[in-house]
Parts: structure tokens; sequence; C-alpha cells
């Protein structure tokens, strides 16, 4: 049967615009290739967070804060679909400042933000609070921190149940999810697109690539961008331990089941997702500093994952200027942002508005010819 849509990419972004487009009655195949691909989506931090996102891009924190506004009810609708649970909490969250320096520069830019927006000098909420302040919300918080942002917009989740409830909730629409099937190639057809595989080919009327880093082979195949790039994380999971009231934070939060998740690094090395000694090491070491009494806990996992990284860390939204029906998503904070791909994405690309609704979010940001 063809399709309205096929989606490159079974990640939460392909997965949460599958999703939204389907809810809206569209008949949606995806397409998504195997473990041997760079999968973002089950190597992450489960954040669905404001704090830290826009600057230098006022619309990109809006964006953010409406998605996490949303976020209510996408999970509530998700598991009222799917019976699936993602641990998703919203009681505010921390984003810690190891000393006095970070603190200020963190003020002085969520300022700037603000100075910038009108929208977010109204609806972004924020305060810095030292460490004093901060052990109601982080009891046990160690000496050697000056204090943090506190935001009521942040929480998080479990974001492999947020996957798994997706692929449920999309396979209940009636979304064609196709598993170890990755893309060789995409072309336009005379009425469409297609999608060749190892054994045969799918098409549809129109496609959005949302292979994450596999985007930089197959994008340009129909005149979209690729510029993304590789940005390791490692992290680090202790054993369970007592679950303690607290608010998340970036740097460390304690999951559903009890083990506190550290993370996270940001380098660039490439397609190596490997872990290093070393940066477990920083990894850990920072985790005691902010809760003294993990000194003696056992780390009982590290892994690591490559982000899917834009030059300036903002997400990709583009319409193919060349091939119109070809859609290019891409993202970092995929998590916080699912909401907002399951609705004011997925409509905009469904009543192709991708381009004029978000042209700011275009990769033609990335290629503005130099001024003599
Ligand atoms: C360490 C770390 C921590 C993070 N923490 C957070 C956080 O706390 N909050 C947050 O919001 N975000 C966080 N992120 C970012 C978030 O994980 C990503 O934005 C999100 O997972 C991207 O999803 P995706 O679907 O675009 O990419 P991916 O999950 O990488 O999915 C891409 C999919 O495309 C498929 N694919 C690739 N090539 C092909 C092909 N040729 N044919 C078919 N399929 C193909 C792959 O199989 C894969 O399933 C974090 C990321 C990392 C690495």
């Amino acid at each position: 049967m063809r399709q309205d849509f096929f989606i490159v990419g079974g990640g939460v972004v392909g997965m949460a615009i599958a999703y939204g487009l389907a809810r809206a009655g569209q008949g949606v195949t995806v397409l998504d290739a195997d473990d041997t691909a760079f999968r973002a989506s089950r190597g992450n931090a489960g954040l669905t967070w404001v704090q830290g996102k826009g600057v230098g891009m006022p619309s990109y924190a809006e964006m953010s804060l409406d998605s996490v506004q949303a976020w209510p009810s996408f999970a509530l609708e998700l598991q009222q679909r799917t019976g699936l649970e993602l641990e998703y909490e919203r009681r505010g969250g921390v984003d810690l400042c190891l000393d006095e320096e970070e603190a200020h520069a963190r003020r002085t830019e969520y300022r700037e933000l603000q100075a910038q927006s009108e929208r977010l000098r109204r609806d972004f909420h924020w305060e810095y609070l030292d460490r004093e302040q901060l052990l109601p919300f982080l009891p046990g918080l160690g000496k050697r921190v000056a204090g943090g942002t506190w935001s009521p917009h942040d929480g998080h989740c479990n974001p492999l149940y947020l996957l798994r409830a997706l692929h449920a909730a999309c396979r209940r629409l009636g979304v064609d999810i196709r598993q170890a099937t990755p893309v060789e190639n995409l072309a336009r057809t005379e009425s469409g697109f297609r999608a060749t595989l190892r054994e045969g080919h799918v098409e549809a009327e129109r496609c959005i690539v949302a292979a994450g880093l596999g985007a930089k082979r197959l994008a340009p195949q129909l005149g979209l961008s690729d510029d993304v790039f590789p940005l390791r994380g490692q992290m680090l999971i202790t054993e369970r331990m007592p679950r303690v009231e607290q608010l998340p934070t970036p740097q460390i939060r304690q999951t559903a089941t009890g083990g506190y998740l550290i993370g996270d690094t940001h380098e660039r090395v490439g397609h190596d997702k490997g872990v290093t000694l070393p940066m477990l090491q920083t990894l850990a070491d920072k985790a005691v500093r902010i809760f003294p009494f993990l000194r003696s806990t056992r780390l009982v996992r590290a892994w690591a994952a490559l982000r899917v990284m834009t030059p300036d860390g903002y997400p990709l939204y583009e319409r193919s200027m060349t091939h119109p029906g070809a859609y290019n998503v891409n993202c970092h904070s995929g998590i916080t942002l699912a909401a907002f791909h399951a609705d004011g994405l997925a409509q905009a690309i469904l009543n192709d508005r991708i381009h004029t609704h978000f042209s700011q979010f275009s990769g033609a940001r990335f290629h503005v010819p130099s001024t003599p």
C-alpha cells in the first residue's frame, strides 16, 4: 500500500513525528536501521529541560518551553494509549554551579536571553539559589557546590520507556515500523519519493529524514542539509539506592528505580562511542563533589552515546527546495522536544509549512555567504 509518508529513522525524533502524523490520520512507514547505527535515543539522560536552551537563539528557548509545557499532556496521552509508564516527572530542576564564576556566568547568560525576548521575560521562570537554599531540594548537597539555577519548568523521564511507548502508540495507530531496515538511497519519483533498501524499496508521497547522524549521508541526496556531527557523551549509573525526595540536575539525577545517573561529557571524537577511564573518573569525582554520600556507592554501568549535533547546537528543521515534499529533522534535545515534534512540528510538516513557520531553523543558516 502506498503511504502518505515514509520516515527514515526510528529514534525518538522520527517516532514522535510518526506519532503526530499517524494521530492526524496519515499513513506512515518508518524505516529504521539496526544496532550497528548510531542511536542517541538509546543512550541519553532523559531530561525534559529548558534551562540553558536558546542562548543566542531565543526562538529555540521558546520552542523548548512550549515543548516542556506540553509534556505532561503528551506523557499522559501516551500512557493512556499504550498502558506504558514513562517515569515522567516535572517538579522543577536545578542546574548546578560548582563555583562562583560559573554562577555569575549562568545568571548573566539567562538575563541576556530574557533581554532578547518578551515571551521569555514573562514565561521563563528561574532563580539562582545558593547551596543553603538548595539543600531542601537536594538533601546531602556537598559543601563544594556554590549553588545553582532552579526552574519550575524542568523535569525528567526514562528515555527508553519514552521510545518504547512511542513505538507502541505508533503501532496501534497503524504505523508500519520496519526494524533492521537500513535505507541505502533516497530519490524522487514522478509522484513522490523512493527509499531503496537492501532488498526492494518503499515509496510514499512525502518523506522525512530523521536519521540522526545517518542524515549526513542521506539528506544531501534530496537537496537537504548535511550539517550534523557526532558529539560524544559518557554516562555512569550507580547501584540502586533508597529513593530520596530531590530534584533532577543535568549533572546527576536519581532515577525512578533508585540508581543515580551521572553525566555527561561533551567530546568531539568523531564516531568513537567507547568509554574512557579518565572521563569516567572525572564524572565520578564530580558526582561525589555534588553528593558526598555517594563516595562508597558502587557504579554498575558506564556507556557512551553520540549526540546528533549541529554547528550552532540548535535544531535543523527544513523542507527541501529542490525536492519539495522532502524534509529534514535533526536536533539535540530530542527528549525535551518530543512533545513539540509530535504536535507543532508534525502539523507543520503535514501542512507543508515547515519552511515558513521554522525558516530560522533551516540548514541555510550555516551557508550564509560571507560579506566581502
Ligand atoms: C549522552 C547524551 C545525553 C543526552 N541527554 C539528553 C537529555 O537529557 N534530554 C534531551 O532532550 N536530549 C538529550 N540527548 C539528545 C537526544 O538523545 C537526541 O536529541 C535524540 O535521541 C535524537 O534522536 P534521533 O531520533 O534524531 O536520533 P537517533 O536516536 O540517533 O536515531 C536515529 C535513527 O536513525 C536510524 N538510521 C540511521 N541511518 C539510517 C538509515 N540509513 N536507514 C534507516 N535508518 C537509519 C538509526 O537506526 C536510529 O534509530 C542526549 C544525547 C546524548 C548522546
